[in-house]
């Protein structure tokens, strides 16, 4: 019988590169992550509500909303009690209200069937109605520190450049392959796993953009394909950050790529 397979097996650059780059990604995060307020708790149903709110909407809008929706739901209890005019209502300009219907019923089966009380696993987070790969695998990580895994646009585009640079997010095939390379490079323990995941949206969010590339203030050019491939072509240095600059006002949209 061969040996069980190294559980990075399907990282295309190999187990030692994962880890460099595990490391440099949760160092920068260290140093330069934004300072949100969903950051600062465990709550689940707090985050819950804030990833909610991230999906197709930028980070600046969702503050205000954030601190308002749970000034005047502050529990799930509280939105299942509601009527759903009275959650659409507390949502209104936020958009995307089947976020806010959706939570709603999501609120009023936990409460039914759980107490209120939001699983931790991402298996039994996908099980509820309204929840994704993509925000299960959050609320495993951000509230519980379960070493789960997530993709969203930005980390979608952060793995495909850095490991798999012919991979195309958009064909599910290949996004199956992106989930694979995200779940082989979680870190072994659930509080590094909440570093590295929050570190990869934010350097979606901020370096490695849809629009640009940062390679010149980027933490993880030395473990990156693309990189490697563009050196000297892509924008770097002055001229990214000039870009970035004007770029300014699409940071931290997150969007998701299906059905999360
Ligand atoms: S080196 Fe460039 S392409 Fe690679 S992850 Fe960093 S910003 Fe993205």
């Amino acid at each position: 019988m061969g040996s069980r397979p190294s559980r990075r097996a399907s990282v295309p650059t190999g187990e030692a590169a994962a880890r460099r780059f595990g490391a440099k990604l949760r160092a920068w995060y260290r140093r330069h992550a934004r300072d949100l307020p969903w950051r600062r708790t465990r709550d689940a149903y707090r985050i819950l509500v804030s990833e909610l709110m991230l999906q197709q909407t930028q980070v600046s809008r969702v503050i205000d909303y954030w601190h308002a929706f749970l000034g005047r739901f502050p529990t799930l209890h509280h939105v299942a009690e509601a009527h759903e005019h009275e959650v659409l209502a507390e949502w209104s300009g936020l958009g995307y209200y089947a976020r806010a219907r959706n939570l709603h019923r999501l609120a009023r089966h936990v409460v039914r069937e759980r107490d209120g009380a939001l699983p931790s696993t991402p298996a039994e987070l996908r099980a509820l109605p309204g929840i994704g790969a993509y925000t299960a695998g959050a609320v495993a990580s951000f509230a519980f520190e379960r070493r789960a895994a997530l993709v969203d646009t930005n980390v979608a585009r952060v793995l495909g450049r850095v490991f798999a640079p012919d991979l195309d997010p958009k064909r599910p095939r290949d996004l199956k392959r992106l989930w694979t390379i995200a779940e082989a490079i979680v870190p072994r323990t659930g509080k590094a796993a909440w570093v590295q995941n929050q570190a990869l949206m934010e350097l979606g969010a901020l370096v490695c953009t849809a629009r640009v590339r940062r390679c010149g203030a980027c933490p993880v050019r030395a473990s990156c394909r693309t990189y490697a491939r563009t050196a000297g072509t892509a924008p770097s240095g002055r001229a990214a950050q000039r870009r970035s600059e004007s770029l300014e006002p699409k940071r931290g949209k997150r969007s998701l790529i299906r059905g999360s």
